[in-house]
C-alpha cells in the first residue's frame, strides 16, 4: 500500500484471490479481458499524481453491463473486495487499490446508444471517454455541459461517480441537473435501471442522485443519459489581469450582473500559478505582455448572437478597465487562440504534477474570504514549498496546491489539519468537485453533520453489506466495518 493508505489496516474479512477466481473471471470475460499484466496493473494501481499505489494483481475489462452483474455477483458472493475505476484521472486516491482489491474497468463499454437531436438527451455507456462524447456532440450541433482538463482520458461513468463540476458549471450547473438516467450494477449483482430520458419524473425517490458522486462506493455506474445544451455560434474569450484578489471578486460580481445568460466561464489563477505554467507547460505563454499582474482571470461568454455578444463584452471589459478592476487584458482571435488561454488555465494540474510533489485542496468557500487561506498558508509554510491558488472562481471553488520537492511529513502536519478547520470554521467545504476518495474519507466530519455521515453509513450497509465496493475511501474508516 501507498503511504496514505498505511493508516488503514487492510480488512481481513476480504479473501484473496485464488486461481479458481481468475479461472471463473476468465470463463465470464475471455483471457483477454482478465489483465494480469504487471505493467499494466502497475498504471492502474497507480494514481496520476504518483502520490497512491496499491498492489492489486488484477484488472477485468467487462463488455457489458450483464458481465459486471456476473462478476459482482461473483465478488460479492467470494467476499473479493473490488475498485471501480475509470480513466484514473481522480485527485483523491479513490480510483486506484489501497491493498489488492480487484480493479474493474468499464472502458471497453465505451458506445453511443442514442442521441435524440430534438431533446438534446444523450444516452451511452460509461466508458465513453469525456473528450469523445464532446467530439460526437459537436458534429451533432450541442455541447457537453460538463468540460475538464482531464477530458481526454476521463470516462462519462466516473465523472458522474465524481460528480465532476469543471470549467462550465458556473454556466449549465452540476450533473445533478443535467444527468437524467443512470443504469448502475450493485454490489450483488443486482442492475438498477434508472436510464430515464425525462426531465421530470417524481415517481418517489429520485435514487439516481445517490450515484452521482458516491465514488464507487455504491455500485458501478454502466450507462447514462445526458441533458446537452445545442452548440451557440458565438464564443469570446478574455484574458485578464487584475492588481489584487478583491478586483477579481468585484469583477466576478459585474460579470454576473452584465453579462448575464451569455457567461459561460469564470475562471481565475494567481501569479504562482501563472510562474508554474510558463515554467513546466511546454508551447505556453502569458497573453498579456510582461508585467508584474497579481492575478489572472478568464471569462468566457457564449450566445448565440455574434455581434451582439461582442458588444456586450467588450462593453463590460471597457468599464471595468476604467474604473480599474482589470489592469490589462486580451481577446482571442481565433479559435487557436482560445485553445492557448485555455491551455494554461487546463495546463495546471499537469504542471503541478511536473513540478515535483504536490498536496492538492478542492475546497468550497466563499468567494469574498476564499484568498485569505492562500495567503496564511503562504505565511505558514514558507521555503521550499509554493503555494498556488487556481480555481473556478464562478463557481466559490478554490484549487490551493502546495508544491513540494518531495512528500514530507513535516510539511503534511502543517498543512493539514489547519487547511480543514479553516474550511470548516468558514462552512465551507473540504471538497468542492474531486470527492473523498482515500484521501479524505476520514475528514468528512469537517463538512458533514454526524447525522448526515451516519445516514451514509446506513445507505452504504444497505446497498453493499460485505463492504466489497472501494473499500476504505468515502465513508470514515471507524464506520466502514
Ligand atoms: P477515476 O479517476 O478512474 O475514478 C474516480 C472515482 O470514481 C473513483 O472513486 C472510482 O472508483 C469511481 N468510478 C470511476 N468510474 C466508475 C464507474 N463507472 N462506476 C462507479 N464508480 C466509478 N474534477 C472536477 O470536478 N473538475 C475539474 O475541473 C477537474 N479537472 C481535472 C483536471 C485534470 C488535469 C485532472 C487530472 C483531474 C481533474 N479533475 C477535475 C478530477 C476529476 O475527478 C476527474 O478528472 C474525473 O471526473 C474522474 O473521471 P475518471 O474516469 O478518471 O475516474
Amino acid at each position: 500500500g501507498s503511504a496514505a493508505a498505511t493508516k488503514v489496516q487492510r480488512n481481513p474479512s476480504f479473501s484473496m484471490l485464488n486461481s479458481d477466481d481468475i479461472n471463473y473471471f476468465k470463463g465470464i470475460l475471455g483471457d483477454k479481458n482478465v489483465i494480469q499484466d504487471e505493467d499494466r496493473l502497475l498504471t492502474s494501481n497507480t494514481d496520476w499524481m504518483n502520490k497512491y499505489r496499491g498492489s492489486s494483481k488484477l484488472l477485468l475489462l467487462p463488455r457489458s453491463t450483464e458481465e459486471v452483474s456476473q462478476i459482482l455477483n461473483y465478488c460479492n458472493s467470494r467476499s473479493l473486495a473490488v475498485v471501480p475505476q475509470g480513466g484514473n484521472t481522480g485527485l483523491v486516491g479513490g480510483s486506484v487499490p489501497v491493498y489488492d482489491e480487484v480493479i474493474i474497468n468499464v472502458g471497453l463499454m465505451n458506445s453511443i446508444i442514442s442521441f435524440d437531436k430534438v431533446s438534446g438527451i444523450l444516452v451511452c455507456e460509461a466508458g465513453c471517454i469525456l473528450e469523445n462524447l464532446i467530439t460526437f456532440l459537436d458534429t451533432q450541433g450541442f455541447v457537453m455541459p460538463l468540460d475538464l482538463g482531464a477530458k481526454g482520458s476521463c470516462q462519462i461513468g466516473g465523472n458522474v461517480s465524481t460528480n465532476a463540476g469543471g470549467l462550465r458549471l458556473v454556466r449549465y450547473g452540476s450533473l445533478h441537473g443535467n444527468i437524467l438516467g443512470i443504469e448502475a450494477v450493485l454490489a450483488n449483482g443486482d442492475v438498477l435501471d434508472m436510464l430515464g430520458t425525462l426531465r421530470k419524473d417524481n415517481t418517489g425517490y429520485d435514487l439516481k442522485h445517490l450515484f452521482i458522486g458516491s465514488e464507487g462506493s455504491l455500485g458501478i455506474v454502466t450507462k447514462v443519459s445526458i441533458l446537452t445544451p445545442p452548440k451557440l455560434s458565438s464564443v469570446n474569450l478574455a484574458f485578464l489581469a487584475c492588481k489584487d484578489y478583491f478586483s477579481c471578486q468585484k469583477l466576478l460580481v459585474e460579470a454576473k450582473r452584465k453579462l448575464g445568460e451569455i457567461l459561460s466561464a469564470f475562471e481565475f489563477l494567481d501569479n504562482v500559478a501563472m510562474d508554474l505554467a510558463l515554467n513546466h507547460l511546454e508551447g505556453v505563454r502569458n497573453p498579456l505582455p510582461p508585467s508584474l499582474h497579481n492575478f489572472y482571470v478568464l471569462i468566457e461568454t457564449t450566445g448565440s448572437n455574434e455581434s451582439s455578444d461582442k458588444e456586450k463584452l467588450e462593453a463590460f471589459l471597457l468599464q471595468a478597465m476604467e474604473v480599474g478592476l482589470i489592469s490589462d487584458g486580451a481577446l482571442s482571435q481565433d479559435i487557436n487562440q482560445a485553445s492557448s488561454f485555455w491551455r494554461l488555465r487546463e495546463g495546471l494540474p499537469e504542471a503541478l504534477q511536473k513540478s515535483g510533489a504536490v498536496y492538492k485542496y478542492d475546497l468550497s468557500i466563499p468567494v469574498e474570504k476564499m484568498y485569505d487561506l492562500v495567503e496564511e498558508m503562504r505565511a505558514r509554510l514558507g521555503a521550499p514549498t509554493k503555494v498556488v491558488a487556481y480555481g473556478h472562481l464562478g463557481d466559490g471553488n478554490l484549487h490551493l496546491n502546495i508544491s513540494a520537492p518531495q512528500y514530507d511529513e513535516k510539511i503534511l502536519a502543517q498543512i493539514e489539519p489547519f487547511v480543514y478547520e479553516w474550511t470548516s470554521k468558514r462552512r465551507g467545504s473540504i471538497s468542492a468537485e474531486h470527492g473523498l476518495g482515500l484521501m479524505k474519507a476520514n475528514e468528512i466530519f469537517y463538512s458533514k453533520s454526524k447525522n448526515t455521515v451516519q445516514l451514509m453509513g446506513s445507505i452504504k450497509k444497505l446497498l453493499d453489506p460485505n463492504g466489497i465496493l472501494n473499500p476504505y475511501k468515502v465513508l470514515p474508516h471507524s464506520l466502514s466495518r
